[in-house]
């Protein structure tokens, strides 16, 4: 629920008085001004505080985990459909290229695990 114009104002000029500055970044969720409250960036339409996302390198470190977990459903999704039609072939060339297929996609799956658990560490 968005409070009132007249409720976000008076609670502007009271951030102003008790100390707060007023930033020229904006909120992300409404694009007002953000402020800075004992050292808390805030936005005081929102009543939130607001987490800086910066760099781009942060956005994505901040949405790694995210796409590394999608990958990992992916792929193990991909993993029991290639099982499952290694299981039901008998043509030795039909299964080479499915053993290699299936290399690769744990290969991957490894990979991705291995990250995850950096990211997790740092
Ligand atoms: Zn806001």
């Amino acid at each position: 629920m968005m409070s009132s114009d007249a409720d976000y104002i008076r609670r502007m000029s009271d951030a102003l008085r008790s100390g707060a500055k007023m930033l020229s970044e904006i909120c992300p969720v409404c694009n007002s001004p953000l402020f800075e409250v004992k050292g808390e960036l805030r936005c005081i339409r929102c009543d939130k505080p607001v987490v800086r996302v910066h760099e781009e390198s942060e956005t994505l470190a901040a949405s790694t985990p995210i796409i590394l977990s999608r990958l990992e459903n992916a792929l193990s999704a991909k993993i029991d459909v290639m099982t499952a039609l290694l299981q039901r072939s008998g043509e030795p060339e039909e299964i080479r290229l499915l053993s290699e297929t299936l290399s690769s996609l744990i290969k991957l799956f490894r990979e991705s695990r291995k990250l995850s658990e950096e990211l997790r560490k740092s």
